[in-house]
């Protein structure tokens, strides 16, 4: 169900992010003995504090959407700095790496005939149209197996239109299974003949808010065009398509440039007892130009940075290192967590979790640790119950884009589910705004992070898969 959203959205919770900054100077940290009172301590401390809503809004207010390899990602990088400093944060490190740089050009759609205009936004990476846009009759996929089995050389000067079937799913795994019509669908297309492509959003919301988000082409194929439709603009497009034929005009003149920088920001809480063994935790700085990059993924930034500052001022000392780590370039290809990879392959990173699914509540755990630290994440499941957390089904999570190249190197891999009902009606699109994010869940995800972190960090059971 769709939270009731008003204008007081964002006052209460700068508000409310103001006592808590009260609350953090004063209180002393309670006594607590027990790794798991110790757990409980900071969960609770997590509630009363906070403070994540403030660093979103600042985040969010202050430097704006922050798309890959632009001065806008460049200033996100400068706040991620200021902003681990003021946490408290110390071995700040900025890593940079290359990447291909995709800006959105002039961009629209109409219906040859009626005029009817359609609400579209280019997919990233993809090509660009004369600027006097192309036009060119439409043919129809109902998924991306009929476009797989389309003939070769059948769609030569036509624009191919990729429907589907996404549903609303709290685990989004209906993005997973429909993905392919927006990664892979428009190569296939170019591959069959065709001159652009339009694709049903990957989403759930009946907006008119195009959902952007990257598509991929085979090195050495410059891409085609290719644009996401809004949910109520494909189903028109698809009725017409039904009732005859159809052909639509379509601008769209992005641009690229091959040599572009983006980079990885840290910070870490350095352990006493064992600072070589290193838990990483973070989200990504880069977002997509037509929202405000907030629930994608300022909000990862700001529960992660929040839930490292709750164990800081509780005055705890992990026997591990506590990183945390904002990747850049997630959206545009995942260059910033395979770069951040292969620059610490030889470093003993022992766990490794992002968040990257919004501002909504965790609801269940799951992981992949070796078998000795299979407590430990007993000791997370029972320390999460009282936010209303299930525990792990197995021992089987793939961490998401951005730490799976840790994963695959052997570190362990923790991932804190949230509930993602409502993520697909935001998710790339202009609605990704500060509204959206409900305080209270915001603060859920950081208590159950900070508790899990300090379970984790305090610690000494292997985590590490190989
Ligand atoms: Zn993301």
């Amino acid at each position: 169900m769709m939270k009731r959203l008003d204008l007081t959205a964002v006052s209460r919770c700068l508000l409310a992010a103001a006592l808590a900054t009260a609350l953090a100077t004063t209180a002393t940290p309670a006594f607590a003995a027990t790794r798991a009172e110790q757990a409980a301590m900071v969960r609770e401390r997590a509630l009363a504090t906070s403070s994540a809503c403030a660093l979103l809004s600042d985040l969010t207010t202050t430097v704006g959407q922050r798309l890959a390899g632009t001065e806008a990602e460049a200033r996100g990088r400068d706040w991620a700095v200021k902003a681990m400093k003021a946490a408290g944060l110390v071995n700040i490190k900025v890593e940079p790496f290359p990447i291909p740089v995709w800006q959105r050009g002039a961009e629209s759609a109409e219906i040859i005939g009626t005029g009817q205009k359609l609400a579209i936004a280019a997919l990233g990476s993809s090509g660009a149209t004369p600027a006097a846009g192309i036009t060119a009759p439409v043919v129809y996929f109902a998924d991306y197996a009929a476009l797989e089995a389309a003939a070769p050389g059948s769609l030569a000067g036509r624009i191919a239109f990729i429907d589907h079937h996404m549903m609303r799913a709290q685990d989004g795994s209906s993005y997973g299974t429909n993905g392919a019509v927006r990664r892979a669908g428009p190569a296939l297309a170019q591959a069959k003949g065709a001159v652009a492509v339009l694709i049903r959003s990957l989403g759930t919301d009946y907006h008119r808010n195009p959902h952007t988000g990257s598509t991929s082409t085979p090195a050495g194929v410059t891409p085609i065009a290719s644009a996401a439709l809004a949910l109520p603009d494909a189903e028109l497009l698809a009725r017409r398509l039904a009732a005859g034929p159809v052909s639509v005009k379509l601008v769209s003149t992005p641009v690229f440039d091959a040599n572009g920088q983006s980079a990885n920001v840290s910070g870490e809480i350095p352990g006493v007892g064992a600072p070589a063994e290193v838990i990483v935790i973070g989200g990504h700085i880069d977002s997509w130009d037509i929202g405000q990059g907030v629930i994608d993924d300022g909000a990862g930034m700001a529960i992660t940075l929040a839930a490292a500052k709750v164990i800081k001022d509780a005055g705890l000392q992990p026997r591990r290192t506590i990183r945390v780590v904002f990747f850049g370039s997630e959206e545009i290809g995942i260059y910033g967590g395979r770069a951040y990879g292969a620059a610490h392959a030889s470093e003993n990173i022992v766990l490794a979790a992002e968040s990257d699914f919004g501002a909504d509540r965790v609801y269940r755990v799951s992981s992949k640790v070796a078998e000795t630290g299979k407590p430990l994440i007993a000791e997370i499941n029972a320390a999460l119950a009282p936010l209303g957390v299930a525990p792990t089904r197995d021992n089987g999570a793939g961490g998401g884009a951005d730490v799976a190249p840790l994963g695959a190197l052997g570190s362990g891999i923790l991932e804190l589910e949230q509930d993602g009902s409502r993520y697909f009606d935001l998710h790339h699109t202009p609605d990704d705004t500060l509204d959206k994010v409900d305080r209270a869940q915001l603060d859920q995800n950081v208590a159950a992070w900070a508790t899990a972190v300090w379970l984790a960090a305090s610690d000494d059971r292997p985590l590490r898969t190989k």
